[in-house]
C-alpha cells in the first residue's frame, strides 16, 4: 500500500520514508520545493535504498493549503505526518505565524484531508514528548510521564510566549489536541495515531550539506561534540531521547498494530543527559580531544522526571536502543561533515 509522508525531506522523515520502502511501502513524500525532491531522492538512495521506483514526491509549497493537500492523498492507505517549524530560530511576535499556524493548520488539514479520502486507513501525527509534559513544572524528580499526561499549553500560552521554546511545546500541543478534537467531532473511517518521542538523536539520511543545516535536536550532541576539551558542559534540554532509527520502525508499527480504536503512544527510550553523551564519545572516540570532560560519571537520571513508553514497547513490540549505539554513529558523521564542510 501506499503511504502519504509529509515534510519528507526533514531528518526525521527521511528515515520513515527508507523505513517504509524497506518494508516494501510505495511512499508519496511533500516537500516544499522541486530542488528538495531533488535532493531527498538523492539523499535516500545514498542511503542505500534501492526500491526508489516505488517513491515518488509531491511539490506542495504551502502545506496550509487545504485544496492542493487533499490531492496529494490520493491513492494513498495512511498519511504519515511530519512537517511542522522545530525550529528555535524565531523571535516573539514571530510566533503565531512561524510555528502556531503551520503546526496546527498543518495537521487539521492532515485530519480533514483524510476524512475526504475513503481509501485512508490510518493517519499517524508525529507529536512530541514537548505536548506530554508542563516544563513549567521544572524537573520534577520521582515523577513518571506516560502517554496518559498532556502539556497544559495553549494556543494563546504560543503566540504570547516570552521564549521560542514555549511556543514550539505550544505549537506542538495545540496541533496535537486539534487532531483528537477532529476526530472526536467528526466520523471518519481511518484511526488517528499519534506519536510523542522525546529528543530525537541519530546518524542522518536527509539531505544536509552543512553543519550550519543540523536539526534542532542532532544541534545538543554537536554542541557538546564542539564544546573543546575545557568548554562548559551544554546544557541538557527536555532530558528524555529517542533514536531516530527506533522512532521510524515505530511509526512504521503503528500503520499495522492490530488496535481498533485511536491510539496515542509516548516514544523514548530513556533518560539522556549531555555528560552521558561526552563520556560515551570520549571513550568510545578515543582520538577526539574536544569533548568536555565534565564530571564524568554524573548522571542527571535522579534529578528530573522519567519516562514511562511500556506501552510502545508492548503494544508494538519494539526494543529501543541504547544511548550508546546512537550517539556514536551519529558522532562520526559529525565530526566527518565538518572536515568536508
Ligand atoms: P526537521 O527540521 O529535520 O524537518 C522539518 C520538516 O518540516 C521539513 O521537511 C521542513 O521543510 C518542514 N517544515 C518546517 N517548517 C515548516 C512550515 N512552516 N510549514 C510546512 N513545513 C515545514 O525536523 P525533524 O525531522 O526533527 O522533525 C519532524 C517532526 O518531528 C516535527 O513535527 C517535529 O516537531 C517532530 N519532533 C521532532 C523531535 C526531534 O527531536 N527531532 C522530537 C519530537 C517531535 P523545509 O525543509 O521546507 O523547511
Amino acid at each position: 500500500s501506499k503511504v502519504l509522508v509529509t515534510g519528507g525531506n526533514g531528518f526525521i522523515a527521511a528515515h520513515c520514508i527508507a523505513t517504509l520502502l524497506r518494508s516494501n511501502y510505495r511512499v508519496r513524500a511533500t516537500v516544499r520545493s522541486a530542488e528538495k525532491e531533488k535532493l531527498t531522492r538523492q539523499a535516500i538512495s545514498s542511503a542505500g535504498v534501492h526500491n526508489l521506483s516505488q517513491l515518488e514526491f509531491a511539490v506542495v509549497s504551502d502545506p496550509t493549503d487545504f485544496a492542493t493537500f487533499s490531492v496529494t492523498l490520493k491513492d494513498c492507505q495512511a498519511v504519515v505526518h511530519l512537517a511542522s517549524a522545530f525550529t528555535y530560530d524565531a523571535a516573539p511576535g514571530e510566533f503565531e505565524e512561524k510555528l502556531m499556524i503551520p503546526a496546527v493548520k498543518g495537521t487539521q488539514i492532515v485530519c480533514e484531508a483524510a476524512k475526504l479520502q475513503p481509501t485512508i486507513r490510518r493517519v499517524v501525527i508525529m507529536s512530541s514528548f514537548a505536548s506530554v509534559y508542563d516544563a513549567s513544572l521544572g524537573l520534577q524528580p520521582g515523577v513518571v510521564y506516560t502517554e496518559k499526561d498532556w502539556c497544559p499549553l495553549t494556543y494563546e500560552d504560543g503566540v504570547n510566549a516570552t521564549a521560542v521554546p514555549i511556543a514550539y511545546r505550544a505549537s506542538k500541543v495545540v496541533a496535537e489536541r486539534a487532531a483528537w478534537d477532529f476526530v472526536r467531532d467528526n466520523e471518519v473511517q481511518y484511526q488517528l495515531m499519534t506519536l510523542c518521542p522525546g529528543m530525537v538523536f541519530g546518524k542522518m539520511i536527509h539531505p544536509i550539506s552543512s553543519l550550519s543545516q543540523l536539526n534542532a535536536s542532532n544541534q545538543i550532541v554537536w554542541q557538546v561534540l564542539n564544546a573543546g576539551k575545557d568548554g562548559q558542559m551544554p546544557p541538557t534540554k527536555a532530558p528524555v531521547w529517542i533514536d531516530v532509527e527506533d522512532l521510524a520502525e515505530t511509526t512504521l508499527r503503528t500503520l499495522t498494530y492490530p488496535g481498533a480504536g485511536h491510539d496515542r503512544f509516548l516514544v523514548t527510550e530513556g533518560s539522556y543527559d549531555t555528560q552521558t553523551i561526552a563520556d560515551i564519545v570520549r571513550s568510545r572516540l578515543p582520538d577526539i580531544h574536544r569533548v568536555p570532560v565534565g564530571e564524568p560519571g554524573r548522571r542527571m537520571a535522579d534529578t528530573h522526571y522519567s519516562c514511562d513508553s511500556t506501552k510502545a514497547q508492548q503494544q508494538l513490540g519494539m526494543k529501543f536502543r541504547k544511548l550508546e549505539n546512537s550517539i556514536v554513529p551519529l558522532a562520526r558523521q559529525l565530526y566527518d561533515m565538518e572536515k568536508r564542510n
